[in-house]
């Protein structure tokens, strides 16, 4: 038995045992379109190997075989690239790359039949697989340093997967007596190694993508307000409470703000509760159109928002929240007949002694109070508030 069929065995194995990890992730993790499509991959490449496996045991002259595990090949690749463009939700993308996968195909399989030349034979399907791998890599996400870990693992080892592709393609086109055999068989022996780890990095890590994307979705449910797609309480103190150990620690500013819609239950006694709902969905997108990348916003209570300011100190944060309190006073809820709303706000400042976000959070809340007690529609400070007391 030579290396290659040894090789090829493995890969056998292997690609059956990752079509059927990734059927399970499908089943288990909430039934994404992607992990279904790359289980098919998969189960092509278990064919694709089995054609090759029959290529080495005795069939190495059948052209037709050729042309069957080359088109086979070309489409278990498209296939993965196919997941991760819809994985990254842009399935216009996907149409023109089953295109080329039946253009790359069709032409392997006619190179096979009217020029049955090693060297373009085996080119061409690796270079094709290679350029599938560099799509999959480029639609796991928007770049390298956006990537989540997981995302950064699959995309690390689909470059190497388009590495040993290309480096292939590139021996199979070479002469095939070469001027130094000796150590052209080195070099292929170790990109041969090379290509059955790629290939199971690539499986590997594209099922821990699946469970990654998972755990990512129910971390989002669980933290996010269904109604109005900001944080919810817990998401908001989860978040805050990180954001002010880092303000502590790096001696940085940060402003936390209440704000409470004013009369909200006359809006809901006389519009309705869907109304009502459209007004706290309106007024927490001027809230998100209102202030930086990078601050939080929290849905605290029915019709109470909080709001945390990273490095602003509460006399600039004063001047955010008086704009915010302008834009609402002035913009009427989409949709609905003209109804204007108002809000109170609360605006505290970091200070030395503040351990967790509880203390800020009621000191805003007593200058909420206080901007309910002047007359609703308003801003107050509690840095203010104590200073006068
Ligand atoms: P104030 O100016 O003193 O804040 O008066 P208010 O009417 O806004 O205050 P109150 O706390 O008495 O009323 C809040 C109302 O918000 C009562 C509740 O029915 C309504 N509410 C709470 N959650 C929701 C929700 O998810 N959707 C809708 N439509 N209304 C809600
Ligand atoms: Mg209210
Ligand atoms: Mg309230």
């Amino acid at each position: 038995m030579t290396a290659a069929i040894v090789i090829i065995t493995v890969l056998i194995f292997i690609a059956a045992m990752l079509c059927a990890v990734m059927l399970i992730a499908w089943r288990s993790f909430g039934r994404p379109r992607h992990a279904l499509v790359w289980a098919l991959a998969f189960a092509v490449a278990t064919a694709q190997w089995f054609s090759n496996l029959a290529l080495r045991l005795q069939a190495d002259d059948n052209t037709a075989l050729h042309a069957l595990t080359a088109a086979l090949g070309c489409l278990s690749n498209a296939l993965i690239a196919v997941g991760f463009v819809q994985r990254n939700r842009a399935p216009r993308r996907v149409r023109p790359l089953l295109a080329a996968a039946l253009v790359a195909s069709l032409l392997i399989g006619v190179a096979n039949f009217v020029e049955p030349v090693m060297g373009i034979r085996y080119s061409t399907g690796l270079g094709f697989g290679g350029l599938m791998m560099l799509v999959s890599a480029f639609n796991v996400a928007g770049g390298f340093r956006q990537a989540s870990l997981p995302e950064r693992a699959v995309m690390v080892m689909l470059t190497l997967f388009a590495a040993i592709d290309f480096s292939l393609a590139a021996i199979a086109m070479g002469p095939g007596t070469a001027n130094d055999e000796g150590s052209l068989f080195f070099f292929r022996s170790v990109v041969t190694m090379l290509y059955p780890i790629a290939f199971t990095g690539v499986g590997l890590f594209s099922v821990f993508l699946v469970a990654a994307d998972l755990a990512d979705d129910m971390r989002r449910l669980a933290t996010s307000d269904m109604l109005t797609g900001v944080y919810n309480r817990r998401g908001f103190e989860d978040s805050a409470e990180r954001a002010i150990r880092n303000a502590q620690r790096q001696r940085q500013p940060l402003s936390v703000v209440v704000a409470d819609i004013d009369n909200f239950k006359l809006i809901n006694d006389r519009h309705g509760h869907t109304v009502g709902d459209r007004a706290l969905r309106h007024f927490a997108s001027r809230l998100e159109r209102l202030v930086r990348r990078g601050d939080l916003i929290g849905r605290i209570g029915g019709e109470e928002f909080a709001l945390l300011l990273v490095n602003t100190r509460p006399q600039d944060a004063l001047e955010v929240v008086e704009r915010i309190r302008r834009d609402i006073a002035a913009m009427p809820v989409d949709g609905a007949a003209r109804i204007v709303m108002t809000a109170s706000f609360g605006v505290t400042g970091l200070r030395p002694g503040d351990i967790s976000l509880a203390s800020l959070l009621a000191r805003a809340d007593r200058a909420l109070y206080r901007s309910k007690l002047e007359g609703r529609d308003r801003v107050t400070s509690a840095d203010e508030l104590e200073e006068v007391a």
